[in-house]
Order: structure tokens, then sequence, then C-alpha cells
């Protein structure tokens, strides 16, 4: 009992401690280290403007602490996972896209067209688009 309960408390501390990835691009973003134009950020995650927008707002959303992708994705992440769509609300409100509507996007592995491995949410809108379904 004592055993599993030091066990839990010492992966809890590895995954709050748990470094930046120094060759993610996204990680040196949310550290200050790479140049983005944020236009949000809190505890668990960083917002900021796509550099090759494809509608009129296009922003990335990523967790602060580095995961790969979905697949990657551990219980304890779940805050920041959710954090992912409450800023996307907030943000979506501050560039006055929240009545139009907006898109929500999280490309996972290659088949997923991910390019940046580092799990992030595109929020896309300012535009009608056409469905993704045809
Ligand atoms: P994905 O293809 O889903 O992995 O999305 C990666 C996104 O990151 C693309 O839309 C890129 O345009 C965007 N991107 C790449 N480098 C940067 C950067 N330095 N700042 C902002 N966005 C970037
Ligand atoms: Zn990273």
């Amino acid at each position: 009992m004592v055993r599993a309960y030091l066990i839990h408390l010492a992966s809890r501390l590895f995954h709050i401690l748990k470094p930046m990835n120094p060759t993610c691009l996204f990680c040196k973003i949310v550290a200050g280290e790479a140049k983005a134009s944020i236009v949000y950020q809190d505890d668990l995650v960083t917002a900021f403007r796509d550099i090759h927008p494809v509608a009129p707002t296009h922003i990335l959303i990523v967790p602060n602490r580095h995961i790969e992708s979905v697949n990657q994705a551990e219980a304890a992440d779940a805050s920041a996972l959710g954090s992912l769509f409450l800023a996307a609300q907030k943000i979506a409100l501050a560039e006055n896209i929240h009545q139009g509507g907006y898109r929500l996007i999280v490309n996972t592995g290659p088949h997923g067209g991910q390019t940046i491995f580092h799990l992030h949410m595109h929020l896309i809108g300012g535009q009608r688009m056409k469905h993704p379904m045809g």
C-alpha cells in the first residue's frame, strides 16, 4: 500500500519535473527561447499564431509539457489536454470568431498529417470552411 503510493508519488514528480525536449521547436516557443506571436499562456498551455495561416485566424495551442502526440498522452496530462479546449474557447472569444464558429484540429502521426511532434491543437476560423468529410 505505502509502496504503491510512493511509486505513484515518484511518477507524479517525474511527470512534473520532466524537462523540455531541447530539440523541440514548440518547447522552445513555450520557454520563450524561440520567436512566436504568443496570444495566450497559462501554467498548462501556450497559444501562438501559426506561421503559415490557412484562414484569417489560425492559432496553435500546445501543452507546456512536451507530449509528442495524442499517442503519448497519459492520464496525468488530462488537465493540460482539457485546457487546450478551454484556451481555444477563450481565444475564439478574443479573436471575435466564437459566434461564427471555428474548427479545432489535432493531427496525429504521419497518416494524420502531423509534422511537428509536440502535440498541438489548431484553432482555425474567421471564414466559412468546407466540411472536411466532403
Ligand atoms: P501539423 O502539420 O499539424 O504538425 O502542424 C504544424 C503547424 O506548425 C503547421 O501549420 C506549421 O505552419 C506550424 N509551424 C511550424 N513552425 C512554426 C513556427 N515557428 N511558429 C508557428 N507555427 C509554426
Ligand atoms: Zn516539445
